[in-house]
């Protein structure tokens, strides 16, 4: 079996997660899912981030310990996790996790035994919302672009990495697709940021400024790590370095991280150098989605417009949320969040069309022949069955090439030809006139809801599960779409989706 290492971003906690955070966790999984059903051996981490002065900052407000307000706030990612249905094997806390502290030391050493580590005098504007350096003409009115704060005056003596001596190597790896930046149109913006020029960056934060809280700097207890030169370890982590050697060495490199567009450059410029520097083999791919607006403008607190993702998910249930994510959603570009339209999309194509065609074939096979179908010869249905198994094509080359929304409108447009054909056919007046052409058009329905069964598994898995169930099969291979069921015997069946007010 070929092994998949699929990695989701690891968010900051100094918030409680935002219906962004969903759609980065359920893309993931689609594309974990489709991967296993495909055959590969697939591992994800997920995890959450937590040695960031943020969090200090954060807890102090509400006068709490930081260990107990990352614990209660990385709870919250993972019930989000867990409600999302992301189907995750590791979960890193980078403040907690043993094995992470150990891996952030030796993703250190390794840099600095590689020459790439040093230790000078810095003077830079800093911002604590982003935890970055600013130079004076990134800045906005000499605010951060980002937060519109003033960022603070910072000089004091840190370590820095080597990255300048990475350019020529970083433009290569990225040119050549070595590493593929999905989709491609965000490369050029990398490349242009790259050939810009790259300086070093600061990799440490005196023990003072951090208040104590993150990672020690080997051998000198005046510094801590710079959070992201700690987090982004966490991929490391995941895959079992340091305790498990066998593990790392099956899973590491990742094949994917999926990220958001806000941390390319941590990515795809500062990761790629300190895993060259330290030695490590690089990710073959990074997959970068856009931002949710809700009701087209940005979420702010401010505004009080922040969806939480797990009350939609009790109100409405994963699988038409990880829907409506997936389908409404651009999986690239930036996308809105709407409740209003959340409903329209429930009740029009979840309830009126996917869940009306299963409905209708499933309860016709079972009130007029007892749930019982054998094979009949197909005449008009074989055309519509060379159609389907097209759109199964599509939507598998589609997911090959992680366009998530395309592939779910193929999807959709299974159950529309199901539904016409059914709606055109009229097997309920047929059945009276000629029971064998009826059976015909339901053989044919009773094959579309198979076929829908499995193509929906990476998207809504419990309604794919429930629906295989009534075929007495599990999850499988889009390839097994395209062979055709011979006999059925469906027991009675329920209502997939609720309609909602
Ligand atoms: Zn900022």
């Amino acid at each position: 079996m070929t092994k998949f290492y699929i990695t989701t971003s690891i968010p900051y906690v100094n918030a409680k997660p935002h219906i962004g955070h969903a759609l980065e966790v359920v893309q993931a999984d689609v594309i974990a899912r489709y991967k296993k059903i495909e055959g590969n051996s697939v591992y994800l981490t997920t995890g959450t981030d937590e040695n960031s002065l943020k969090n200090v900052l954060a807890s102090e407000k509400l006068g709490m310990r930081t260990s107990d307000f990352c614990a209660v706030n990385s709870s919250l990612f993972k019930e989000l996790d867990d409600k999302a249905g992301l189907s995750y094997n590791v979960f890193v806390r980078t403040s907690v996790d043993k094995d992470h502290a150990k891996v952030a030391a030796i993703l250190w050493n390794a840099c600095s035994v590689n020459g790439d580590i040093y230790k000078k005098k810095y003077r830079g504007l800093y911002c604590i919302g982003c935890e970055l350096f600013y130079t004076e003409n990134e800045l906005v009115d000499g605010l951060c672009p980002e937060h519109r704060t003033k960022p603070e005056l910072v000089e004091e003596e840190n370590y820095f990495f080597r990255l300048s001596k990475y350019q020529d190597r970083l433009i290569r790896l990225l040119e050549s697709g070595e590493v593929k930046i999905i989709p491609e149109t965000r490369l050029s913006e990398i490349l242009n940021f790259v050939k810009s020029g790259l300086e070093d960056f600061s990799i440490s934060r005196s023990v003072k400024r951090s208040h104590g809280w993150g990672i020690p700097v080997p051998e000198d207890d005046t510094q801590i790590m710079y959070v992201w030169f700690d987090a982004l370890g966490s991929y490391l982590t995941g895959a079992g370095l340091p305790s498990d050697g066998q593990k790392f060495k099956k899973l590491w490199p990742a094949d994917m991280h999926v990220i958001g567009k806000g941390i390319v450059r941590f990515h795809a410029v500062y990761w790629l150098a300190m895993l060259t520097s330290a030695k490590f083999a690089l990710p073959k791919s990074i997959f970068v989605h856009g931002y949710v607006t809700v009701n087209g403008q940005k979420m702010s607190k401010s505004i009080g417009n922040v969806i939480d993702p797990v009350a939609m998910i009790d109100k409405y249930g994963a699988d038409p949320i990880r829907y409506y994510l997936m389908k409404e959603i651009s999986t690239f570009q930036d996308g809105d969040f709407s409740e209003k339209t959340l409903k329209e999309v429930i009740n029009n194509e979840l309830v009126g069309n996917v869940g009306n065609f299963v409905n209708r074939t499933l309860s016709f096979i079972h009130t007029k022949f007892g749930g019982k179908l054998d094979e009949q010869k197909l005449a008009e249905g074989a055309l519509l069955m060379t159609d389907i198994h097209s759109l199964v094509d599509d939507a598998k080359r589609m997911l090959d090439r992680s366009q998530l929304n395309f592939a779910l409108l193929k999807i959709l447009e299974v159950s529309s030809k199901g539904n016409k054909y059914f709606q055109d056919n009229e097997p309920w007046k047929l059945v009276k006139e000629d029971e064998r052409a009826a059976k015909e058009v339901l053989f044919v329905c009773a094959n579309i809801c198979r076929i829908l069964g499995i193509l929906s598994y990476p998207y809504m898995p419990s309604t794919s599960e429930k629906l295989l169930s009534y075929f007495k099969e599990k999850p499988s291979k889009f390839e097994a779409a395209k062979t055709l069921t011979k006999r059925f015997e469906i027991g009675s069946p329920k209502i997939l989706f609720s309609k909602v007010e």
